[in-house]
This record gives C-alpha cells, sequence and structure tokens, in this order.
C-alpha cells in the first residue's frame, strides 16, 4: 500500500540504517523493559525496538499508517498499538504493572514543545526518554542561563531531567527530509529534583510568567505576583532577565509566591 507522507502529522520517515541502529543502541532495549514508542510511523525504528525488547506499546495517530506498521513488525514480537492522539494519551495507564516506561521517538516536530511538556506532567512513571528533535528544540533544551536560546523549556525540562543531547542527524536520513537538521537526546528523571521547591505548579507559574516577553526585565514580567522588593529580598535584581535567571533562582522567587 502506498502512503503519502503528512505534513500536518509532521511526517518525516527515517530511512538510514546506520542512524536507526545509532538510536536504538543507544537505547539499548532488554527484554522485561516496559518500552513505548511515540510516532512509529511505518515502524523504521520499532523493527528494531520490538526485536530486542520482544514486547512494545505503540502510540499513532495516522491510521492509515497501521497496516504498514503490522506487516513490518510481523513476527518480531509483540506489539501493542494504540491508535491515538499522543498529546492526549495518558501513559500512567501503561504503567500499570509497576515497571517505569521508557519512552522513544522520532517526533512529530510541529508538537514537540507541546509534546514534552505532556509528559513532563507523567514523569513519575518514565525511566528515561529518547528523542529525535529538531537540533533547535534540543539546544533551547540544554541551554544554560544566558545563553540566546535558554527559555522556559530549558527551565523547564531542566528542573525535572538530565538532558544529554547525544548526536546530530541530517536531513538526508528522513524520507520526505525536513528542513532543518535534527538531534537525538537522552533525558532521564532526577531521582532527586535539583532545587528545592515548595510547588511545582507555582515553579511553573513564574517561569511562564518570567519568559512571557523575554526582553522585558524581571520588574515587569512579574508585576502583580512579586514587587521589587520581594524580588531584592532574594538577591536577585528586579533590573535583570528571566534569561539570565538560574533555576535555584527560579526555585527562590516561586517558594515565595503567595
Ligand atoms: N517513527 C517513524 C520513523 O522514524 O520513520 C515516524 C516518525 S514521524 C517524524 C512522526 C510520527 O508521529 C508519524 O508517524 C506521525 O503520524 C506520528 N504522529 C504525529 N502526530 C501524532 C500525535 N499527535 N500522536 C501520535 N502520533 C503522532
Amino acid at each position: 500500500m502506498l502512503h503519502t507522507a503528512r505534513k500536518r502529522f509532521g511526517q518525516n520517515f527515517l530511512h538510514d540504517v546506520g542512524v536507526i541502529q545509532h538510536i536504538v543502541s543507544y537505547v539499548n532495549p532488554e527484554p522485561g523493559q516496559h518500552i513505548v514508542e511515540i510516532g512509529p510511523g511505518k515502524g523504521a525504528l520499532t523493527q528494531y525496538l520490538l526485536k530486542e525488547a520482544g514486547r512494545l506499546d505503540v502510540i499513532e495517530l495516522d491510521r492509515d499508517l497501521i497496516p504498514l506498521l503490522e506487516r513490518a513488525c510481523t513476527g518480531l514480537g509483540e506489539l501493542h498499538i494504540h491508535s491515538a492522539d499522543v498529546l492526549r494519551f495518558d501513559f500512567a495507564a501503561l504503567a500499570t504493572d509497576g515497571r517505569a516506561l521508557r519512552l522513544v521517538g522520532n517526533l512529530p516536530y510541529n508538537i514537540s514543545t507541546p509534546l514534552l511538556f505532556h509528559v513532563l506532567e507523567k514523569l513519575s512513571c518514565v525511566q528515561d526518554m529518547h528523542f529525535m528533535l529538531q537540533k533547535e528544540v534540543v539546544q533551547r533544551m540544554a541551554a544554560a542561563p544566558g545563553d540566546s536560546d535558554y527559555g522556559r523549556l530549558s527551565v523547564m525540562i531542566q528542573y525535572y531531567c538530565y538532558v544529554d543531547p547525544l548526536f546530530l542527524v541530517g536531513p538526508e536520513a528522513f524520507s520526505p527530509a525536513p528542513k532543518v537538521e535534527s538531534m537525538v537526546v537522552r533525558l532521564v528523571p532526577h531521582a532527586q529534583p535539583r532545587v528545592q521547591v515548595t510547588s511545582t505548579a507555582r515553579f511553573s507559574a513564574i517561569v511562564k510568567q518570567a519568559f512571557s516577553q523575554r526582553r522585558k526585565t524581571l520588574r515587569n514580567t512579574l508585576k502583580g505576583l512579586l514587587s521589587e522588593d520581594d524580588i531584592r529580598a532574594q538577591e536577585i535584581d528586579p533590573s535583570a532577565r528571566a534569561e539570565t535567571l538560574s533555576l535555584e533562582q527560579f526555585a527562590r522567587l516561586s517558594n515565595i509566591l503567595r
């Protein structure tokens, strides 16, 4: 059956076997592990993951791909296909056997940021994640305070996870070739939070508000939440911008939010 790649589903199928094997070797799937692939597509990665793990859950939105996926994986192991939108998918419902999930995916780039935030909400059932993303997104995830690409995504991901950018992948590894470069990243949830926050909801709210207007000072972006004196009392300059603040400084500000 012929399938034309759908742009609205962010479909760029991997066809470079070297890249596929490289990803699988980093994941290093083992029998007995609970591996979940997001967006299996036609099964480029799925076949290898399934062969090594023996069992796999996959979540795919495009129903037309399911027959192709099933055919590619026939006889390789126990494949559980969830025909669903990953943004509405409850990962915790899969983790009922007590084993933490290992998430893998060459992700649809058009939904990568909301998808990452969705996954962060369910991290307690996740062991690790290996994702292919647009290179710039991985750079944002790994950015440090003061870097031009340091933002809300950097702070929130680093609050929850250790970020390990693994390797670059050029457009020619995909069909159709995307216009951007890609990167594979490993994310491992911290066993203990890197900074102490009294409420993750308040931490998340202050980070969001502080970065709502990147060019503005904290004095302006946090108006209504914290006064200049509140900010100064935490030994933070109210005329600083969010992009210069460390995780620890965000934690301190969020802990005094009422
Ligand atoms: N894993 C395949 C590969 O590497 O060739 C396909 C990767 S392609 C970049 C992204 C896949 O995610 C596509 O199969 C697409 O249909 C699927 N997808 C897009 N949006 C999705 C969503 N909201 N929920 C689940 N799957 C989605």
